[in-house]
């Protein structure tokens, strides 16, 4: 192996937390535009929003990242006369390859401005187009996502876990009132408005959702595996497959851990398609017959027998003042929910690692894949040199791979990809199948080489890396520690790096038909 992986943290090759302010100026790459926009008086019209373009730099001033999902990149952002802080969702044009993703986010601000006002969505302030990016800015929410709120209160009971159910509920009687499938629920996509203990609940990301009419049946297949409801995987549903979203979520919000489970995203549509759901593992012996009841009745197969939203908020264990008790929830159930967040930073943080730590070989070899499909020789590569280049190389990718691709390389979310980004990217495919690099970020973490990564290293190793956000280490470490012995040895770290935790769904599954052609899954 080369010289991998400094430990002092300044010398980190992998940028951690995207964006600088003001680095997305459009100063080196030009998108190139064949056929000249449409005018008007004001100047051209952007293709996305239909209407003139508009730098939104001229009104707001980009902050710090926020988050980031499949398309967007959402970026703190202030007023610059009245200085009020917002959120400012980023997404670059150069992701949207085909009329479907512009229709995505032309619809996406609709329904966001057709939903506006509704107490418990996030409100958009205003939609800006310019030759890179449409810009979405938002209503600020500060306070973290869902299982934050949880997390921070410590003391969580079924009659909390009610509470939280009956907002998200109410916000979907809302939605679907208004002729809006959200399409993409989730636990990522409820935040909370600020940092107070009875702060707001909020529902964000409308980016798959759609208009519809009472009868009309969708086929697209859309939505974050573990949520995903069974008709949709068939092709054929319509707004009830939201209220089986909101089911999974109220299974996690009692137990911890998502109903329908497996180590591949195929093996988790296949136990959404047989539909068992356990109530026999710990904590469910001890939750409330109301409970199980209600989950029963939000995650029925048959989506004509399954509860809309009305009669979700109808059942007695929902009810204000009702059925749910107020007696504590099993301690196991908390740590699960923690770990299931804090599992994934740590993960994160071995992989930025890991993108640290090429040989000196594999960089000269990716350093030559790069200028190869640098054809015009300007030092970064648009998507379609990513996908011929690929594809010159014989790796087989779908699009969808392809644009995530794209999505994880594209760091400053500028549309085309730099040398940096690409060795990160590009690592990426390696899939953490490379032992040397696990054993490399195993010594990473382990600062004093004593075999054993303790509670302490792996604070620091979270810090250097900006994912500490004071995560329980204890409960990290006991939750991959098989041995109890208080820290993490290194077969404990490549079962932990190896297991579960399928990476986060690809939104967008147009390309799962093939998986159905060609795996069979159990229809
Ligand atoms: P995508 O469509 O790409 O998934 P999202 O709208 O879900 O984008 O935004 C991605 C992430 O950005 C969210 O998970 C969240 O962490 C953060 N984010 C989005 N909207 C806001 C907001 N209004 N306030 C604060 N953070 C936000
Ligand atoms: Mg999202």
């Amino acid at each position: 192996m080369g010289n991998c992986c400094p430990s002092s943290p300044t010398e980190d090759p992998v940028p951690s937390n995207g964006t600088p302010p003001d680095s997305g100026a459009p100063a080196t790459a030009p998108s190139p535009q064949k056929v000249a926009p449409p005018q008007t008086k004001q100047g051209p019209i952007g293709n996305v929003l239909g209407r003139t373009m508009e730098d939104v730099k001229n009104t707001y001033a980009i902050g710090k990242e926020l988050g980031r999902g499949q398309f967007g990149i959402t970026h703190l952002c202030t007023h610059k006369v009245t200085g009020e802080k917002y959120a400012c969702k980023i997404i670059a044009k150069r992701k949207l390859v085909n009329k479907e993703d512009i229709e995505d986010v032309r619809r996406e601000v609709q329904i966001m401005y057709h939903l506006a006002g509704q107490p418990n969505i996030v409100e958009l302030k205003g939609a800006y187009e310019d030759k890179q990016s449409v810009h979405l800015v938002m209503e600020l929410c500060a306070g973290g996502e869902l299982f934050d709120r949880i997390i921070a209160k410590g003391h969580y009971t079924e009659r909390a876990a009610a509470s939280l159910l009956r907002t998200i509920v109410q916000i979907i009687h809302t939605c679907h009132s208004m002729g809006v499938m959200h399409r993409d629920l989730k636990p990522e996509n409820f935040l909370l408005l600020s940092k107070d203990e009875d702060a707001p609940l909020k529902a964000t990301d409308f980016g798959l959702s759609v208009f519809f009419k009472e009868g009309e049946v969708f086929k697209d297949i859309v939505g974050s595996a573990y949520y995903i409801a069974p008709e949709v995987l068939k092709r054929k549903y319509g707004p009830e497959a939201d209220i089986w979203s909101i089911g999974v979520m109220l299974y996690i919000l009692l137990c911890g851990v998502p109903p329908f489970w497996a180590e591949s995203e195929h093996g988790i549509f296949n136990a959404i398609l047989r539909g068992h759901v356990d109530f026999t593992s710990e904590p469910w012996p001890s939750i409330s017959s109301g409970a199980k009841d209600l989950v029963r009745k939000m995650l029925n197969s048959d989506p004509k027998q399954r509860l809309t939203a009305l009669q979700v908020l109808d059942h007695p264990w929902i009810k204000e003042d009702g059925e749910a008790p107020d007696t504590p929830l099993d301690n196991a159930v908390l740590s699960r929910l923690k770990q299931f967040r804090a599992m994934n930073q740590f993960k994160k943080a071995a992989l930025r690692v890991i993108a640290g730590c090429l040989s000196e070989e594999e960089i000269q070899g990716l350093k030559q894949m790069f200028k190869n499909m640098d054809t015009d020789n300007s030092g970064t590569i648009t998507l379609d040199e990513l996908r011929q280049g690929l594809t010159k190389q014989g790796t087989k990718l779908s699009e969808n791979e392809l644009l995530q691709l794209m999505e994880a390389a594209d760091a400053d979310g500028n549309g085309t990809i730099d040398y940096d980004e690409f060795i990160t990217a590009t690592m990426h495919m390696n899939r953490m199948d490379r032992e040397e690099h696990l054993y490399t970020a195993f010594q990473y973490f382990d600062k004093d080489n004593s075999g054993y990564i303790t509670i302490e290293e792996m604070e620091q190793a979270l810090r250097e890396k900006g994912l500490y956000e004071g995560h329980d280490m204890k409960e990290i470490i006991s939750e991959i520690d098989a041995d109890n012995d208080g820290r993490i040895n290194y077969s404990e770290f490549v079962a932990m790096m190896r297991k579960g935790n399928p990476d986060p769904a690809p939104k967008k599954r147009r390309d799962v038909v093939n998986l159905f052609e060609s795996e069979k899954l159990e229809l």
